[in-house]
């Protein structure tokens, strides 16, 4: 392909896009395919010779569409939200044109600036306080993880490193095995369980704290939990607070359990990886509050910022942290501008070495919605919720399983789990609508997030006929 017929393709391709986006509610939301059904769709070899571009883009019809569950389709209501606007596309196209790596300053000093630059100007949406803004010479600052699993990932490993050098300074006699067997990491029974996972990548013991019944933890929790273990000879080193969990929606209090974390000298990180974003107004803002005693902070702009997969933004207080415990510097990858202090190599502050153009996105969205268009499609969402949650309670064989604060209504019939698997999975095979469960206090619960740009409240109802009739139909049966 050439220049002239990248052209040609290019604005094929953005109407192809355009046309799908517009015309997605009339395509069922969730696919009817079975496992491996790709498999016999296509040849089992890759082509020798060339083919048309025309034969690959109509299989884009014929193989890749029966196989997608529709993320941005108006009836899409499962998990959380998955950003996505026009601006953010088209941001994501030049990035993909650029192509460049920005591992280090020197590797594309704009991918490195914008970024450092972009994660000042959200910070400061989200009034983030000032030691996370890096500025020209702030000692915090943010970077752009691809994911909220790596953020956390990051930070427990940097705590991990920080804890074991602070041990050793005043036990010169522990080697790093014996501290690392003592180490103690905390989170919510209600985190994600990435948390979960980062420890058990990071080869540490992590306890989960049992949540009040709004599904919060509280600062006592945590205290029991710490001093039982100190008394035991543990180490308490990190604690992964959950601003907006994924079951419920809830909201550890930070404010109680940060000044702990800092008397404790242990990590407080925040995944705020759905939430975040309602931050940037001022009615959710106290919900943040208490983001003064973390040591680090992350959230999915590509959840509900409206800038697509993958951008998630991380800060943390004091960058020599988290440089500090993965630094390696082969020389094919130092640069005569790296000791001049002005300058960040990100590289330091991932997992992997390669990076994308991600702040680009960012850059797009923030200029072309401003402040307040971002807040108004979060606030657009919020009160979509509401709308559904005030159908639900109008509706008495159902009930709310807790308090709706954003996008998401956690909901059950009145009844056994079993009713309500079944009610679900009579959803799931309509395909009309998607939703997820999750479990709240032991119990079936079905979760309906406000996912898509363009869900409006039209949709919200016609989505509610759809579980009411299903509802009855299940209703009707003799089991019931
Ligand atoms: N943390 C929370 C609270 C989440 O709700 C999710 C996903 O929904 C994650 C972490 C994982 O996010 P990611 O896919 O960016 O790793």
């Amino acid at each position: 392909m050439d220049a002239a017929e990248f052209r040609r393709r290019g604005k094929e391709m953005v109407d192809y896009v355009a046309d799908y986006l517009e015309n997605i509610e009339k395509r069922l939301v969730y696919p009817d395919v079975e496992p491996g059904y790709l498999r016999s769709l296509i040849p089992t070899e890759a082509p020798l010779e060339p083919e048309s571009y025309e034969d690959v883009i109509k299989d884009v019809e014929r193989v890749i569409m029966p196989g997608i569950t529709h993320w941005h389709s108006p009836y899409f209501f499962a998990y959380f939200s998955a950003a996505s606007s026009y601006p953010a596309m088209l941001a994501d196209m030049l990035c993909g044109a650029l192509g460049c790596i920005g591992f280090s300053w020197a590797a594309s000093p704009a991918c490195t600036e914008l970024e450092t630059v972009m994660l000042d100007w959200l910070g400061k949406m989200l009034q983030l306080p000032e030691c996370f803004i890096a500025g020209t010479h702030g000692s915090g600052g943010g970077v752009i993880q691809g994911t909220a699993s790596e953020a956390t990932l990051m930070s427990l490993l940097a705590a991990r490193c920080k804890a074991i050098r602070r041990v050793q300074a005043t036990n010169s006699n522990y080697s790093e095995s014996d501290v690392l067997g003592k180490l103690v990491a905390y989170t919510s029974e209600q985190a994600h369980s990435s948390v979960e996972r980062a420890a058990l990548i990071g080869g540490v013991m992590m306890k989960q704290v049992p949540a009040d019944n709004s599904y919060a933890v509280r600062v006592d929790m945590l205290k029991k939990m710490m001093e039982e273990d100190k008394a035991a000879g543990l180490i308490p080193f990190y604690f992964c607070a959950t601003l907006g969990t994924t079951p419920s929606c809830a909201f550890d209090r930070i404010v109680e359990l940060g000044p702990l974390c800092n008397e404790e000298n242990i990590w407080m990180h925040i995944d705020a990886a759905y939430a975040g974003s309602a931050f940037i107004c001022p009615e959710f803002r106290p919900l943040l509050n208490g983001v003064e005693f973390a040591d680090s902070f992350n959230f999915n702009p590509h959840k509900w910022l409206l800038v697509n997969f993958d951008c998630s933004a991380m800060w943390v207080k004091k960058r020599t942290d988290i440089i500090g415990a993965f630094k390696m510097e082969p020389l094919y990858l130092k640069h005569e501008n790296q000791e001049s202090g002005l300058i960040t190599d990100y590289r330091h502050w991932q997992i992997p070495l390669g990076r994308r153009f991600r702040s680009l996105k960012l850059w797009f969205v923030f200029r072309l919605y401003g402040l307040q268009g971002l807040q108004a499609h979060i606030r657009k969402q919020v009160a979509l919720a509401k709308v559904f949650e005030s159908l639900v309670r109008a509706d008495k064989r159902f009930e709310i399983c807790a308090e709706v604060i954003m996008g998401l209504v956690c909901f059950r019939l009145k009844g056994s789990n079993e009713l309500n698997q079944n009610l679900l999975k009579r959803i799931t095979d309509s395909r009309e609508i998607h939703l997820v469960p999750c479990q709240l206090s032991g119990r079936f619960v079905l979760r309906f997030a406000i996912c898509a740009r363009t869900t409006e409240s039209s949709h919200i109802q016609q989505a509610w006929r759809h579980i009411t009739q299903l509802t009855f139909e299940l209703l009707q049966e003799p089991s019931h």
